[in-house]
């Protein structure tokens, strides 16, 4: 497979002109800046030994002597090899006169994947032999002189992008894996993105870029943290989970616009789709309120969009909590899809079906279902059964499948009570059509959500494994969630409450009598950004007033305020309102990239476990190394050998 010719691509995003909305402060500053943000190319040869890169040559450099270092990707009948660097692949003729033996040694002795430097003369290709696949196929480079830059040794695998490798053997030998074109396309695009995005920013709005320290202290009621041992005996720092209290102190110092590409630690264990450390773009601002925020994040990522996507459309559908939940069972829908959950409880008001007569006499009680598209033709006797046993299992309900249109029945005699009128009711409210089936479930309202809400994603994952494209792979469908709740039920004690965001959330302004009588009930001014299905960002409008913060911490939370003095000192400072939100980067740039892992758009992440495969880390110490912190480790084989004597 040949490189595309993507970079250029990539890099034609920075000549689009700024759009100056604000006078700039920092006059000359702000004009060279301006200046090389307006280069079209980047200079790709600067202070370095090539004359060009392999990837860029094209019949308009026929005649050109050129110098080109790159991998040898590949050798044929050496005669000719393929150079490869960042930018694509080359042809190079190997010489074949006597004159020429050290040269032919050279590059006929080196083995794949050797570093090399070749000088020579760009030709065309003799005809028939141009390769209209390769963006380099209309010429190649008849050389003159080669110089081994270093050997490579045989490799763990082949640096090709047909050939597969387990991703233990990618992340082992990550430094071989980011030559790929995946890993080099995913880093350059991310770099992209990040560098348009401090363009808008700190040039077109005035934004601050500030580092906050990594060392820190342990926030009350969010992520488990990181502690990093300190040479006091019995102290710890903290690896902050986010920026939070940081940001919210340099608007209290008058900084008014934050923003940082920042490294935050959350202590969660393995989940596929987190990683230990990750990275935010961090934002905070005075004087602001959700709609402004939302403003200024929908132009962040409109203009920092790359140019081979689709453009994006603004501004972002916005749907509250309470409806998301009712229609899509989750507070992150994927909206590309539709398969809505519609509430039919009405219809069934007097089945005689025992469990959806049940449900509905309990005094929360609801009938919900969901119209799968064609499921009669794609989904098997077998998947319907696995649902029922999922909702079964996993949700304590019951699934029953239905056939509205066509005469069929899947081995549920119960759908056989269902009336000719409320058939025809149902119809009507699930739209449906010949060959769709039904999933129909009753219960409490938020369960039954829920379950509906899982069962409308492995359904349609169900579905594009047999083929159909239920999901663009060219869509972004972006949607802003708010309204959340204050406060949700612990999930250890539910009789107690923890923030749905975080502690520093302002409620919503007609919802603040409620925190002193119904704080369970207290909406608040947090918002989620949702793409495809992925929570891609999250903020608030925060409290600034030290008393609420502090009723809400000491009486609602049950937090130990003293933990969190500086900052209600702060507030009590004349602290402007202020609020902010942060975009989770990996997951952004893994869905703009189309990767199946937030892995695949970090040079050195951590593997499921959180482990570096490269390094081997974490890795123990020696015990006198512990010795000044104060630790000794007693390792689980310790403990039990001890308990033994
Ligand atoms: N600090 C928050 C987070 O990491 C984002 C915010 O509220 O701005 O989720």
């Amino acid at each position: 497979m040949y490189f595309p010719s993507w970079l250029s691509q990539l890099y034609r995003g920075l000549s689009r002109p700024i759009r100056r909305t604000t006078q700039p402060i920092w006059g000359s500053l702000y004009r060279s800046l301006l200046q090389s943000s307006q280069r079209r190319i980047p200079e790709f040869s600067s202070f370095v030994v090539r004359t060009n890169t392999c990837g860029e040559l094209r019949s308009s450099h026929l005649g050109q002597e050129v110098t080109l270092c790159g991998w040898i990707q590949c050798r044929r009948q050496n005669t000719f090899l393929v150079l490869r660097d960042f930018d694509g692949l080359v042809q190079v003729i190997i010489p074949q006169d006597e004159s020429a033996a050290s040269v032919k040694k050279i590059l006929c002795e080196a083995p794949v994947e050797s570093v090399v430097q070749v000088s020579g003369t760009v030709i065309s290709r003799p005809a028939g032999q141009e390769n209209p696949k390769m963006p380099t196929g209309e010429i190649e480079i008849k050389v003159k002189t080669a110089e081994l830059l270093n050997a490579c040794k045989k490799l763990p695998f082949e640096i090709k992008n047909f050939v597969k490798k387990t991703e233990a053997l990618r992340l082992q030998y990550r430094y071989l894996d980011l030559r790929s074109f995946q890993m080099q396309y995913n880093l350059r695009l991310r770099s992209q993105m990040v560098m348009k995005m401090r363009e808008y920013l700190c040039n077109l709005h005035g934004f601050v870029d500030i580092e906050t320290p990594t060392l820190f202290k342990r926030t009350p009621g969010g992520a488990k943290e990181f502690l990093v041992p300190s040479r006091e005996p019995g102290k710890f720092y903290s690896l902050p989970q986010s920026p939070q209290q940081f940001k919210q102190l340099l608007m209290v110092g008058g900084l008014d616009r934050y923003f940082q590409v920042a490294r935050c630690y959350r202590d969660e264990g393995s989940r596929p789709d987190r990683q230990p450390e990750f990275t935010q773009i961090d934002i905070e601002m005075s004087f602001v309120d959700q709609t402004g925020i939302q403003s200024l994040i929908e132009g962040l990522l409109q203009y920092s969009w790359p140019n081979d996507k689709d453009p994006v459309v603004v501004p972002f559908p916005t749907m509250t909590f309470a409806e998301v939940l009712a229609t899509y069972g989750t507070d992150k829908p994927d909206t590309r899809f539709e398969m809505k959950i519609i509430d039919i409880s009405d219809v069934f008001r007097n089945t005689e079906i025992g469990f959806l007569q049940d449900a509905l006499s309990k005094p929360h009680g609801t009938v919900k279902a969901i119209c799968i598209p064609e499921g009669a033709k794609y989904l098997k006797r077998k998947d319907i059964e696995s649902i029922r046993n999922f909702a079964a299992d996993h949700f304590n309900q019951e699934i029953l499948p239905v056939f509205l249109n066509a005469n069929r029945n899947w081995n549920s005699p119960v759908a056989n009570f269902i009336m000719e009128s409320q058939r025809l009711e149902l119809i009507r409210l699930m739209e449906t059509q010949e060959e769709d089936v039904v999933l129909l479930t009753a219960g409490e309202h938020n369960k039954a959500c829920s379950l509906l809400g899982k069962l409308r994603l492995e359904c349609a994952d169900l579905l594009e494994t047999r083929g159909v494209v239920l999901r663009d792979p060219t869509l972004f469908s972006f949607l802003w969630v708010v309204d959340f709740p204050l406060f949700l039920p612990k999930e250890e004690n539910p009789r107690e409450l923890e923030s749905a965001h975080h502690p520093f959330t302002a409620p919503h302004p007609s919802d603040i009598h409620l925190l002193y009588t119904e704080p369970k009930k207290a909406r608040s001014q947090h918002y989620d950004l949702v793409l495809n299905g992925n929570e891609i960002g999250g903020g608030s409008i925060r409290i600034h007033n030290a008393e609420l913060q502090r009723y809400i911490l000491a009486t609602l939370l049950k937090e130990d305020v003293k933990m969190l003095s500086h900052l209600l000192q702060a507030l009590d400072y004349g602290a402007p309102p202020h609020g902010g939100i942060a975009l989770g980067l990996d997951r952004l740039i893994c869905l703009v990239t189309g990767s199946p892992s937030i892995r695949d758009v970090i040079a050195f992440p951590k593997s499921f476990r959180g482990h570096d495969l490269m390094s081997n880390t974490p890795d123990s110490v020696p015990p006198e190394e512990l010795k000044p912190y104060h630790i000794r480790v007693s390792k689980p084989t310790d403990s039990k050998a001890e308990r033994a004597h």
